[in-house]
């Protein structure tokens, strides 16, 4: 653990280890504010990438000699590291390409044999679709139903509805921990003890939590906690699935090939112990290895660090966007990551991110993956501006002037 605290660490340094924020746009200053989308990767992730493949690549696992080793040990190493940082077993954790693959994992290997017609599966109204769709496609094929869990106008959960609506029905509940849109983040902690009394299996969505803040999984108690290694410093095609080691070990195999086996006979194979029985095939090594470089990298500032300094520049933009007349926020929960929706009088969020981008500020305008979420707003789209640690004041500063300038052209 890091013993700075925020205001001793030098912000502005930090941002110096992000070799890509230094760039221009269309002939401006980048300011980047599209984190919640991917975030920017620290020239250690980007080093340990190209060391990888400059001084070790090879495939892990089938390899007896010296690089084959180095290779397994380094993406081994990795599931240790991020296992370490999450706070659960290295052995429970499935390393993934992301949490679409995750969640897709428990979809097919967990509940679709399990589920039977009359069975319910409970989401929230602010999930993203990788945690919608994957649950209709079971739901289509085992005949269960999905159920609705609102929100409130400010973007919370509705609690008591949520509650309520957990009947004897319902076998699984997926849950955000973190909304990519309204950036709300939600008490998983006693929503999955309440889910457990009642014996309904939780499937937590971390994606944008992992970024922002310390996450303890064995303490939020779900049964699976799905995340993505590309918005918390890692490559892309990286992240993992935790689950509880009585459901691992109960599932069939999702995928079948190499690496996921123990015997194979034309007659019938026999299938390896979790984690590696989903992991079939030549994985994301090089990614992985990254992954656990960014893992290092966030561990050395100190999460709780980090959401300090994202805290502090998310007042500073709401405070900013608040004073803007015409400008609406989506998404005011008290307890928020550093995500910020918003709308604009008169302007079409695409033509706002548009010509936001030629002023060199980079913003997500869209739908986000969440269209349940823009029917309950009555909107087509949303400009949504997220931060990292990364980010400065004066980025935000030079947003709102942005924002300003683009309204005057836009009339
Ligand atoms: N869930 C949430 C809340 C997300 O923000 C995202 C990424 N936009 C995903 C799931 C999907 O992650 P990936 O594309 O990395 O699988």
């Amino acid at each position: 653990m890091n013993a700075a605290s925020p205001q001793t660490i030098d912000w502005t340094r930090v941002r110096g280890d992000f070799p890509l924020l230094a760039r221009q746009v269309h002939g401006k200053p980048l300011v980047y504010l599209d984190s919640a989308n991917t975030g920017q990767k620290p020239a250690s992730v980007i080093q340990c990438v190209d060391d990888f493949y400059r001084c070790h690549n090879a495939n892990v696992s089938r390899a007896v000699h010296a690089l084959g080793n180095e290779a397994t040990e380094a993406y081994e190493g990795a599931r240790t590291r991020l296992a370490r940082h999450l706070n659960v077993r290295a052995d429970d954790l499935v390393l993934t390409s992301g949490t679409t693959f995750a969640i897709n994992l428990v979809a097919y290997s967990w509940a679709l044999p399990r589920l039977r017609p009359g069975d319910v599966i409970l989401l929230t109204r602010m999930e993203h679709h990788a945690n919608i769709v994957p649950w209709q496609l079971v739901a289509e094929r085992t005949g269960a139903s999905i159920r609705v869990a609102e929100v409130t106008a400010e973007g919370v959960l509705d609690l008591d509805g949520l509650r309520a609506a957990m009947t004897s029905q319902v076998k699984l509940l997926g849950l955000t921990h973190v909304s990519n849109v309204l950036g709300t983040v939600n008490p998983v902690r006693d929503i999955c003890r309440e889910a457990r009394r009642r014996g309904i299996v939780t499937v937590v969505d971390g994606s944008q939590a992992v970024p922002h803040m310390p996450v303890d999984i064995a303490a939020i108690g779900c049964d699976f906690y799905a995340f993505t290694g590309h918005k918390m410093c890692g490559p892309t095609g990286t992240g993992g699935l935790w689950g509880r080691r009585e459901h691992l070990d109960a599932m069939p195999p999702f995928l079948g090939g190499g690496e996921m086996i123990r015997q194979v006979r034309f007659e019938g194979s026999t299938f390896n112990d979790p984690p590696h029985r989903f992991e079939a095939g030549t994985p994301n090594i090089a990614g992985h290895v990254g992954l656990g470089a960014a893992v290092d990298y966030l561990d050395a500032l100190g999460m709780d660090h980090i959401a300090a300094r994202e805290a502090d520049l998310l007042s500073h933009l709401t405070e900013s966007m608040r004073a803007e007349a015409g400008v609406r926020i989506i998404g005011t929960a008290p307890d928020k990551a550093a995500v910020t929706s918003f709308l604009v009088d008169g302007a079409h969020a695409h033509d706002l991110a548009t010509l936001l981008d030629l002023e060199g500020v980079a913003v997500r305008s869209g739908h986000h993956c969440a269209h349940p979420l823009m029917d309950f707003y009555g909107v087509p789209a949303t400009c949504r501006a997220s931060i990292a640690f990364y980010n400065t004041h004066g980025e935000i500063d030079a947003f709102m002037v942005a924002l300003r300038k683009v309204r005057r052209l836009l009339g």
